[in-house]
């Protein structure tokens, strides 16, 4: 239970990919659950909550970013250039996630990165483990302590990979559900992706046994598809009998509507009707697509055959946990400049669809858990203006393409304050 309390602050949020709400002179009360009560001009506030405690805030409140595909492993690989996919896993993050072995560097990881994603103003993430059960827990037991919306799995891995990150298909799924059975829902806020690596990692046992277990314990899925051009050749040699990438995963039993599948870039009509018909979501990852030039994700593909898709930072591969990065990131793969509601929706009211939890956030809606950020708008932007005096889309536009000088402020989940001030910087400095 919380205090419940006023809020007064500009608001903004999406309604969809193309309209947003804006409240210049706007008010959110927060009730005893941490669920918005009421949202609004501020002079429209109902007198009933004039009593409460209130906050006024100068800057623009938003609702929690949310991040639907990053690996916690890899925070401190980000700009490691290593040529393709496949060349970079083996060159960097392979080696990188065996160090995950050892609970001193799974525990100073997993905490610089809850931290950071709170930096960053994200308080939803949908995350990568490493092959390793005691990191995985390790990465629970700091993703509940940081207080944020976590979905997390330990990556499966039973070949084409370095001897140090394989176990047999058995050994794999039996910790995973061990996983499984300590953290999905042990919170409300803490949720299991079984979490095949991708089809290239995987044999046909792992991945068909990972989807008898997501479905036992009605859990998330997360995995890779058609991210580069080595990676797609690869998976057709080793299962020769699949039509496609996407087939694999649907013969595995693996597409479902809890699945989020990253990057999808080299896709078709036939496999996109797949995904649609199983009603999986995808994961844009625009950041990392350009760091390792793996290609142009195809949105009006995805819009045509009706697959939805969110933003995610992809770190490692992806340079940076900020999703205001990934948003402006977002127009310059498409090589054009996209309209700001599409991309700030796509990291947060567009995230919370993919992962099913529209009903609950995403937006600064009534009814919804309070999760939101502050977030500072340059005075330079305003030019003599007030904040107040400026448009939801001049809003949205500065948010989105000035990205690199965002500054986040306070940071709320389900209306209980987990930061004082976010920050700038998102590279806490390893300690082990
Ligand atoms: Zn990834």
């Amino acid at each position: 239970m919380i205090t419940p309390f006023r809020l007064h602050a500009a608001l903004l949020t999406p309604l969809s990919n193309e309209r947003m709400a804006w409240h210049p002179h706007g008010a959110l009360v927060v009730d005893e659950r941490g669920s918005i009560a009421w949202r609004g001009d501020e002079a429209a506030l109902p007198e009933t909550f004039l009593p409460l405690p209130a906050m006024r805030s100068p800057h623009v409140l938003l609702p929690g970013l949310i991040d639907v595909h990053v690996h916690l492993p890899q925070l401190d690989c980000r700009g490691k250039f290593g040529a393709s996919l496949l060349e970079w896993l083996d060159r960097f993050i392979y080696p990188e996630e065996m160090r995950f072995a050892d609970e001193a560097v799974a525990r100073d990881v997993a905490r610089r990165f809850h931290a950071a994603l709170i930096a960053a103003g994200t308080t939803t993430a949908m995350v990568y483990g490493t092959v390793h059960e005691r990191a995985t827990d390790i990465a629970f037991e700091e993703a509940e302590r940081a207080g944020l919306r976590i979905i997390l799995g330990k990556v499966l891995m039973d070949r084409e990979a370095p001897e140090e990150l394989l176990e047999s298909a058995i050994d794999g799924l039996s910790a995973t559900e061990r996983l499984i059975e300590r953290w999905h829902r042990k919170t409300p806020r803490l949720w299991y992706a079984v979490t095949p690596r991708f089809a290239l990692s995987c044999t046909t046992q792992m991945l068909t046994g990972a989807a008898v277990l997501a479905k036992r314990h009605d859990t998330y899925v997360q995995t890779h598809c058609n991210e580069s051009g080595g990676e797609i050749a690869r998976v057709a040699e080793l299962f020769p009998e699949a039509a496609h990438y996407t087939g694999v995963y649907e013969a595995a039993g693996l597409l479902t509507p809890r699945t989020v599948l990253g990057h999808n870039i080299h896709t078709d009509d036939e496999q996109l009707a797949m995904l649609r018909a199983h009603g999986c979501a995808v994961a844009h990852c625009p950041d990392s697509n350009l760091f390792l030039g793996s290609g142009r994700f195809p949105i009006e593909m995805h819009e045509h055959h009706g697959v939805h898709f969110a933003l995610g930072s992809d770190v490692g591969a992806g340079t940076t946990l900020s999703m205001f990065h990934i948003m402006h990131a977002m127009s310059h793969v498409q090589a054009r400049s996209l309209h700001p509601f599409e991309p700030l929706y796509r990291a947060t009211l567009g995230g919370a669809a993919a992962l099913g939890l529209e009903d609950s956030i995403g937006s600064l809606d009534a009814g919804k858990e309070a999760d939101m950020i502050e977030v500072e708008i340059e005075q330079s932007f305003c030019r003599g203006k007030r904040l107040q005096d400026l448009s939801a889309q001049e809003i949205a536009s500065v948010l989105v393409y000035r990205s690199a000088n965002q500054r986040v402020g306070r940071v709320w989940v389900g209306g209980e304050k987990i930061s004082e001030r976010g920050g700038t910087e998102d590279v806490p400095t390893p300690s082990v």
